[in-house]
């Protein structure tokens, strides 16, 4: 028996054969050609029937996992139509003589190295999109059939790495997990295979010797084990067992209501740091999104994002929610979440220093740009309006006068605007202990206990050897949560948590007892909140 440590993708126990997927590397020779425009013809038809391929999974995808996901297929068909890419294989094949498989490999492999060196982990992510589609290319070329048979018993994959194409073309029936060598977590498989609901692991090379083998893979704890031994197996079917019933039972809770067996109500909403994180809410069946971390955004470029680019991220998040509330929370930027460009400059005391809503209101035109965003894309769906960190009521009535000039200035412009609720986050004591005052000012609150621990209790959240005294059960963090629903509730809006603490279910009930309207928690956990709300008298 033979033990190793993974990083989790997604949770759940899978116990099966392995089967080590071998990619057709050693395909692609170097031949050299007489005729240019003969071999730039076979590739410009293998391109065409790639696009063919590409469709059919697309539409495959849209019925299996859903329109957002289904995206990426349109993503490839869109890269074999880029000029750059298609340039560079042309100028292969033609300055050195060479055969158009030979010119796909290389273009391949130049442009995935070009993406993988990027700084950006959206770009990164694209290199093994971009090495996917000359697979495909190439293996038409080649004339080999890229659908893989796996057999009739299902099998644990193993591979090097996964293209999305390659991940939802496996027959679900006969796939229990999988688990990589390379690839990250934001790489669109992963994404797929949360989507899917298939226990999977990255960073474990896997050995040769392990085709066959039987294998166990524990979402949960990021272990894999080969050759298990009797009692090992034992322990894991059961716990397979348990994980199964568990998984089938929250499954059964989607398109149910969140009500205890009294009749009271409550929202759950989903947390979300970037678009592509809108089909795991949907999946999960949300109700809303109840905290959109927009700094993700600025975060994940060298340069500040533009309006233009920032209403496209807003606008696609709000249409594909079609409808359901989308609460878009403003920059959050500094303290942990530090960004170059914006030469903030070293601190002292970063948690208690230069972020979030102070940096809005010491350089507006940051601010602007994404309220023009914000504004211009609440005309495509019910986007609310959220900013974090508040600590007096001086601020609010700031936000709120930069808030109408914006929305003035788009009208002037000739721009619609939809009709946006504006609230705060409550996560300092003073936002807490004033949240009397400022029920007056807004339309909601959402209570972020992340912060709203770390300042009660005076305990930098980021400093892992105070774990142990960051008690988010702290009754001065509870009363304080208490307090700002019952404030919020005189003045006639409602109030929710988007920090970590709402997907406790072990508080549910308090939450509940306390009023609370809405709870947003990460997307896995919203069944099962739900299903804490169903078990409350
Ligand atoms: C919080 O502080 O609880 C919160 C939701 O915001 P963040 O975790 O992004 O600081
Ligand atoms: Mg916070």
């Amino acid at each position: 028996m033979n033990i190793w440590e993974g990083k989790k993708i997604n949770s759940g126990v899978a116990i099966g054969k392995a089967k080590i997927l071998k990619k057709a590397d050693n395909l692609v020779k170097r031949i050299s050609i007489d005729d240019a425009d003969a071999e730039k013809q076979r590739y410009d038809a293998a391109k065409e029937k790639a696009i063919e391929q590409l469709m059919a999974l697309y539409d495959k995808a849209v019925k299996e996992v859903g329109e957002v996901n289904a995206q990426i297929f349109e993503v490839h068909s869109m890269m074999l139509e880029d000029d750059d890419y298609n340039d560079s294989v042309y100028n292969i094949i033609e300055s050195q003589m060479v055969n158009a498989e030979y010119a796909v490999a290389t273009t391949g492999d130049n442009f995935s190295d070009m993406f993988a060196n990027m700084e950006d982990e959206y770009f990164k992510a694209r290199a093994a999109d971009v090495k996917d589609i000359s697979e495909r290319v190439v293996n038409i070329l080649a004339g080999v059939d890229t659908g893989d048979d796996m057999g009739d018993e299902p099998v644990i994959i193993f591979a090097e790495d996964l293209a999305p194409s390659e991940t939802v073309q496996m027959d679900k029936s006969k796939l229990l997990g999988f688990v990589t060598h390379l690839g990250s977590a934001n790489s669109h498989t992963a994404i797929l295979a949360r989507t899917m609901g298939i226990p999977a692991l990255i960073g474990i090379e896997a050995d040769d010797s392990w085709n066959g083998k039987t294998a166990i893979l524990d979402g949960y704890s990021g272990r894999l084990i080969i050759d298990p031994d009797e009692d090992t197996l034992k322990e894991y079917e059961a716990k397979r067992q348990k994980d199964l019933e568990y998984k089938e039972l929250l499954l059964s809770l989607k398109g149910k209501e969140n009500v205890t067996q009294s009749g009271q109500k409550i929202n759950i909403y989903a947390n979300i740091g970037k678009v592509s994180d809108v089909a795991a809410v949907l999946d999960n069946d949300a109700g809303g999104i109840g905290l959109f971390r927009s700094e993700f955004l600025y975060l994940e470029k060298d340069t500040f994002p533009t309006e233009e680019e920032q209403f496209n991220a807003y606008r696609q998040v709000a249409e594909n929610m079609a409808g359901k509330k989308v609460i878009i929370r403003t920059l959050d930027i500094g303290a942990d979440k530090q960004v170059d460009y914006f030469n903030l400059g070293k601190e002292d005391n970063p948690a208690l220093g230069y972020r979030a809503i102070r940096i809005c209101l010491t350089q507006p035109d940051i601010f602007k740009t994404q309220l023009r965003a914000l504004f211009r894309a609440s005309y495509h769906g019910n986007i609310a309006i959220m900013y974090p960190m508040i600590i007096s009521v001086d601020e609010v009535r700031k936000i709120k006068k930069i808030a109408e000039e914006v929305k003035a200035e788009l009208i002037s412009e000739g721009f619609k605007i939809g009709n946006v609720e504006q609230g705060i986050m409550i996560e300092t004591p003073a936002a807490a202990v004033i949240s009397d005052l400022l029920a007056k000012e807004v339309d909601f609150f959402s209570i972020g206990t992340n912060d709203l621990t770390q300042y009660t209790l005076a305990i930098d959240r980021q400093n892992s050897k105070l774990d142990e005294f960051y008690d988010s059960h702290h009754e001065a963090v509870l009363r304080l949560i208490e307090m700002v629903v019952k404030n919020a509730h005189k003045e006639g809006i409602w109030a929710g948590i988007c920090g970590e603490l709402g997907a406790d279910t072990t508080l549910t009930e308090r939450f509940l007892e306390m009023g609370l309207d809405e709870l947003s928690v990460s997307p896995a956990r919203v069944l099962a909140v739900r299903k804490a709300v169903r078990d409350t008298k």
